[in-house]
């Protein structure tokens, strides 16, 4: 771990103070890139809406931190109904146009906007890490994977197609119309800033939609810089929308509005079920992914310091902030010492610092709320009798540095293992009796993701057939690439991501019978 950890070294912001001055003025989004390609508002995050970035009407705004100094690096703009009230208006009118433009055309244009974000490749990762605090290469993976699925849904797009169905009278026909579903309002979280966001405009904007993003106030910059590749590659401008807010009061009017369709949200399940319920109300269509609290069975059979460099990787990747990351270690008892011996080693050997020194392997947690809730976890199993490995505590007192964390005799009540952790600690669960370790496994009301390290082909069947999650990840990590649908089971989700099914959460049908 760098000795330095605390005291990590700061992102290198430069425009910051001259762009800073700039917010609140309004203009046009194509203009606001630089000759080198920084696109020059990113430190002033704005409101998109109708192709104008623009501070909010009350002039409200909040600020955002680099998480790896706690510093502000900007403000955000905060909407007021009246300005959601605009952007409503504006994707309203963007719906009429865009879902006119031909399915071929709307493939062009996203294979464009993919092509723009991957040449602005390192001047989108620098101002991803600036704001969540991930190392710079995870950020460059994730503007790489944002373009991916761009691109994939622009090919989807071009794939759209109706369906005939011969009638039973003679001569007569039904149709099945696709249509795009309408305006669609998105809530996009902070941990993944653009990917997570990038699959929900690949869908929307494929299948003909408009959509209003509302990304997590935190990291603001990200949805921005994506917003201005697709506006710069020629999506209409009315089209899309960026938001930021009072989250309540955002989702509560966007939702409600009669001109909004469709609601997709990636986050927590008590937020989930929130705007689920508000969705339910008024009877709209709902994707949401929801959060995990992964379980990974680790058998016998494996080399353990194998097994374990593996899911170092897989744990501590974005500080353990991801829906799909390990969380649960179930390790069978005959390598349950060697196993837990070497990933405590590289644990410890992982280098901490802030996501812009290339050193890094772990950056900050992503917020102080984050690092108070991992804190609190980790002292509540501490209290219950748990054995710290690893790690368990903060770095330093600047920024929101967490240590890589590893507990033993991690008690059945103990907190974290019920709440999704979302960070950089892993509670280590020996196990040797199958069935009941897979009733644990299988006992939350989780069910997005799961792993099995195994060789043992058949072992592999029984616990990939056993597990109740919606992915399953065997000998390996888990990632989501856009040609594969990922969605939770049980609390976890409603409907998938990704993959040839890309386009239909957004899209509906029409029947259409002809006599
Ligand atoms: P939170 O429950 O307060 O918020 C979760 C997300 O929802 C954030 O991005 C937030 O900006 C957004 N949000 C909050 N209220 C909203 C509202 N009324 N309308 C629309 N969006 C709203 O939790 P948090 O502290 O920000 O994040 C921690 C928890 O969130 C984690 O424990 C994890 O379960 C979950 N999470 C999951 C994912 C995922 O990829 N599934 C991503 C980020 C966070």
């Amino acid at each position: 771990m760098h000795p330095s950890s605390g005291n990590a070294a700061r992102v290198t912001n430069a425009p910051r103070d001259a762009e800073a001055q700039e917010t609140g003025a309004t203009r046009r989004a194509s203009s606001r890139r630089s000759s080198h390609g920084v696109p020059a508002s990113v430190a002033g995050f704005n409101l998109l809406i109708d192709g104008v970035e623009r501070a909010g009407s009350t002039g409200e705004s909040e600020a955002v931190l680099d998480p790896a100094t706690g510093e502000e690096i900007g403000r955000v703009a905060f909407a007021s109904l009246d300005d959601l009230d605009d952007a409503i208006a504006a994707a309203s009118s963007g719906l009429r146009q865009w879902r006119a433009t031909p399915p071929w055309e709307r493939g062009r244009i996203l294979k464009k906007a993919a092509d723009i974000l991957r040449a602005d490749l390192e001047s989108a990762a620098l101002a991803m890490t600036r704001e969540q605090g991930k190392p710079l290469p995870e950020a460059r993976t994730e503007v790489e994977r944002s373009a991916d699925f761009l691109e994939w849904g622009g090919e989807q797009a071009r794939r759209l197609s109706d369906r005939v169905i011969a009638g039973r009278a003679s001569g007569s026909r039904i149709e099945v119309q696709n249509h795009p579903t309408g305006v669609v309002a998105a809530f996009t979280p902070w941990n993944f800033p653009m990917a997570l966001a990038a699959k929900k405009f690949a869908g929307a904007l494929g299948a003909g939609c408009s959509i209003i993003c509302k990304p997590s106030q935190e990291t603001p910059g990200s949805v921005l810089v994506m917003a201005r590749a697709l506006l710069e590659a020629g999506v209409t401008p009315a089209a899309i929308a960026v938001v930021f807010g009072h989250a309540n009061q955002v989702s509560d009017h966007l939702i409600a509005s009669r001109e909004v369709a469709k609601i997709t949200f990636t986050g927590s399940i008590p937020i989930g079920k929130r705007l689920a319920a508000a969705a339910g109300a008024v009877v709209k269509p709902v994707t949401m992914e929801l959060g995990g609290h992964a379980p990974v069975i680790v058998c016998a059979d494996v080399d353990p310091e194998r097994a374990a460099d593996m899911l170092v990787r897989a744990k501590f990747t974005n500080a353990g902030q991801i829906c799909l990351c390990p969380s649960r270690f179930f390790v069978e008892e005959p390598i349950r010492e060697r196993f837990t011996a070497r990933f405590v080693a590289q644990a410890k050997a992982l280098r901490v610092g802030a996501g812009a020194d290339p050193a890094t392997e772990m950056g900050p947690l992503a917020n102080a709320r984050r690092l108070e809730a991992i804190t609190r976890m980790v002292e509540d199993a501490r209290d219950r009798g748990a054995t710290v490995l690893a790690g368990g505590e903060r770095i330093g007192d600047r920024g929101f540095f967490y240590a890589p964390t590893v507990l033993a005799d991690v008690p059945a009540d103990a907190e974290i293992l019920h709440e999704e952790p979302f960070g950089p600690v892993a509670p280590i669960l020996p196990f040797t009796e199958e069935a009941a370790m897979l009733a644990e496994a299988n006992g939350l009301e989780f069910g997005l993701a799961s792993y099995v390290v195994t060789d043992d082909v058949r072992r592999q069947q029984r616990l990939t057939a056993a597990l109740e999650y919606g992915v399953v990840g065997v000998n390996g990590a888990l990632t989501h690439n856009p040609e594969a649908p990922l969605g939770g089971w049980k609390e976890s989700g409603i409907d998938t991501e990704g993959g040839i099914e890309i386009l239909e959460p957004y899209l509906r049908t029409k029947h259409v019978s002809i006599q």
